[in-house]
């Protein structure tokens, strides 16, 4: 049985859904302080905080895991830099306590959600796993600290687990049943359609001075049925015997601020009220992924690759859902 924490979240419920889908057995493990219950989408689910170990030892207790999809985290690179405390709490102490809880349960198959913000400014693009890490936030430092936690715990213990380095997760369920919907809104392709819809304030574009063709940061999207996919390759790898590793997931092209919004505009027939504002703290330039190493290893294959229906499925999802979850 697969145990999901933070499986109602953005990328967990995208997951549960995919598990459900497949038949597979799983749990979801969520403090719900920013999961939403119907993105539980009917799995069965346990109430807990990762900051509690008692309640961790209990889940893993009570139900015969085996694998581990660790997604809970807080996940703001701007507000990492205000706020580092909870960031430190909630994704190093937090996944801590969930590998000590593991290894008193005899457990020994972890897939970790890591990001691109571990590598910092790139030196070379597309960056490869291999690339030094020079995190620039503590969002990217926290999941870095993680990262070598796990490699410590696989010496000592001998857990081995895949770290899943997303570039920009988008997009959404295709079928438009789950979607992404956090509060408040900061991701750029949602925080677009709602500034469009009306329902914010004019959203901002942070930075127009980068060393980009058109002056804002560039990024590489990736759909959230696509990583989903990643997550079970990294199952199957983890239950072939497979030793830990890291791993990139884009799509190797990079999209600028106003690239995106173009896009969205296009896909939504809407204008996009927005203003030029300041860089937001801790966001490098550009990130662009090289996805080679999970191609050729574990034989990754995006079905959704193109921006345009990473930004239709958001906005279906979003049309149907104005309010999100709470519609
Ligand atoms: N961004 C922006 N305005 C917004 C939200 C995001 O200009 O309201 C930019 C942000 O600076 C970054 C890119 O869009 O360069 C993607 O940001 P997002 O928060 O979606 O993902 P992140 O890169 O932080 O994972």
């Amino acid at each position: 049985m697969v145990l999901l924490c933070g499986g109602a979240g953005f990328i967990g419920s995208h997951m549960a859904k995919r598990l459900r889908d497949l038949g597979e057995r799983h749990v979801i493990l969520d403090s719900f302080e920013k999961g939403h219950r119907p993105a539980a989408g009917g799995s069965p689910v346990v109430e807990a905080d990762l900051r509690d170990r008692e309640s961790i030892r209990r889940a893993l207790t009570t139900f015969p895991i085996e694998v581990v999809i660790h997604f809970a985290g807080s996940i703001q690179v701007g507000e990492s830099v205000r706020q580092p405390a909870e960031y430190w709490e909630n994704n190093f102490v937090g996944t801590l306590n969930l590998l000590e809880a593991m290894r008193e349960a005899g457990l020994s198959k972890l897939v970790f959600s890591s990001t691109a913000a571990v590598y910092g400014e790139p030196e070379v693009v597309p960056i490869p796993e291999d690339h030094p890490k020079k995190p620039t936030s503590p969002y990217g430092e926290t999941k870095f600290a993680v990262e070598m936690a796990l490699s410590a715990y696989e010496r000592a213990y001998g857990l081995r687990s895949i770290a899943l380095r997303y570039f920009n997760a988008a997009g959404s369920d295709p079928d438009g049943v789950f979607g992404e919907d956090h509060d408040p809104e900061t991701h750029l392709i949602p925080a677009a359609i709602l500034s469009a819809m009306g329902k914010t304030a004019p959203m901002q574009i942070f930075g127009t001075d980068y060393p980009t063709l058109d002056g804002t940061c560039v990024r590489d999207y990736v759909h959230v049925m696509d990583l989903a996919e990643a997550h079970r390759l990294a199952v199957r790898a983890l239950r072939d015997g497979a030793p830990s590793n890291q791993y990139n997931l884009g799509n190797g092209q990079g999209f600028s601020v106003r690239e995106v919004l173009q896009m969205v505009q296009e896909v939504t027939g809407l204008v996009i009220p927005h203003s030029e504002g300041p860089r937001r703290d801790g966001d490098p330039a550009v990130l662009v992924a090289s996805s080679e190493k999970i191609r050729a290893e574990l034989g990754w294959s995006p079905q959704y690759p193109d921006l345009g229906s990473m930004v239709s499925h958001a906005w279906n999802w979003r049309r149907a859902h104005p309010d999100g979850y709470r519609s």
